[in-house]
């Protein structure tokens, strides 16, 4: 098949297209490098099944492919908050453009929505069902809106063009290449302990997260995209863990001696989150593999090795 991923370069995009080489399909990374790095797509490079095409998705393309996994889109709140009118722009008319091209070509399209779409649940763990907490007017505004509108705008494609959806909302995700400045926290804490600096927690580090491992999160994405269902569906790992708990983990795996020091807690932080997998257990047969304790073993040997450089 002929597969577009959009954001291939990023971090979870590349790992994407690196299993959909593997299985020997046709890939086409279309990306502005804004978070992503060609050092994550250059192994493929030369190889005659992948074409890699600088382009901002907030403009249109022409192109022919079966499948479309749409993930261009800064998800690091660093990254989106930067410029957050252009995040939005991303999330509606980049998916807009995106979902234009899978209704011309008759693709299936995939849409990498976000746990963000819940903002600061008041139900715990968050089934679909849920419909969220979201402020409107916050600093994460740009990114959980923009998700919001991206999952409505493919809903409408669906039910008014017949354009066949699927939908992912994807819990926090970790693992190699993430990119060392991003400020998420498995690679600050990570980058800060390789760098012998104190563990930055913020506020009481009483807030909960729940970490998924990148190649589960992967094979989710691509059995959602095979299977029968819309979604929207949660795809994360429901192993619940809070931050002060994550911190003294990555402390005690790279750097027992360091201090763990207190910030404040940025404006909007979601106090708990972790999803309820239970539709993608049942319909996809989907449940994520790796261990947290595994998953950082792998994640910190590979900031280890590129950090070093
Ligand atoms: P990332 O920042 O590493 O990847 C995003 C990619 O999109 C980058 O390569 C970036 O250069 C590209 N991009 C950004 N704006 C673009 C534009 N206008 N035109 C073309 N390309 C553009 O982030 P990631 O963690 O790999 O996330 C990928 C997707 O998954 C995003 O849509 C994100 O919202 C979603 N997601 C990620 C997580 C997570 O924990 N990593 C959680 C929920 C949802
Ligand atoms: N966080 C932290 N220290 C850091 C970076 C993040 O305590 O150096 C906290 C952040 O406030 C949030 C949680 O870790 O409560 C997860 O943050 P991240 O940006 O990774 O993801 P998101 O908030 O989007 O879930």
């Amino acid at each position: 098949m002929r597969i577009l991923v959009t954001g291939g370069a990023g971090f979870i995009g590349s790992h994407l297209i690196d299993r959909l080489m593997k299985e020997q399909h046709e890939v086409i990374c279309l990306d502005n490098f804004y978070t992503g790095t060609k050092s994550n797509i250059s192994k493929w490079i030369g190889n005659p099944n992948f074409e890699s095409i600088r382009h901002d998705i907030t403009e249109p393309i022409r192109l022919e492919v079966d499948r479309i996994y749409h993930l261009a889109c800064p998800a690091s709140p660093v990254h989106y908050q930067y410029n957050p009118i252009k995040t939005t722009k991303v999330s509606f008319l980049g998916t807009s453009n995106m979902l234009g091209l899978a209704k011309r070509i008759k693709a299936r399209f995939l849409l990498a929505s976000t746990s963000e779409v819940y903002g600061d649940p008041d139900v715990h763990p968050q089934p679909e069902e849920y419909h969220g907490n979201v402020n409107t007017i916050g600093i994460r505004s740009c990114y959980d809106e923009g998700k919001r509108i991206a999952e409505t705008l493919s809903f409408d494609y669906h039910r008014q063009h017949g354009v066949e959806i699927r939908v992912a909302r994807i819990f926090n995700t970790y693992g190699p290449r993430m990119l060392e400045n991003d400020g998420r926290v498995v690679s600050n804490f990570i980058a800060q302990s390789l760098q012998g600096k104190p563990l930055t927690v913020y506020g009481e580090g009483s807030q909960t997260r729940s970490f998924c491992y990148v190649s589960d999160l992967v094979d989710g994405l691509m059995k959602l995209m095979d299977g029968d269902h819309t979604g929207p569906i949660n795809l994360g790992n429901p192993e619940e863990y809070t931050i002060l708990q994550l911190a003294q983990k990555i402390r005690d795996k790279m750097n027992p001696g360091q201090e763990i020091i207190f910030k404040p807690l940025p404006q909007d932080d979601p106090k708990q989150r972790k999803p309820d997998i239970t539709k993608a257990k049942t319909l996809l047969g989907w449940d994520p593999k790796i261990s947290l304790e595994n998953g950082l073993t792998e994640t910190i040997a590979e900031f280890t090795q590129r950090l070093k450089v």
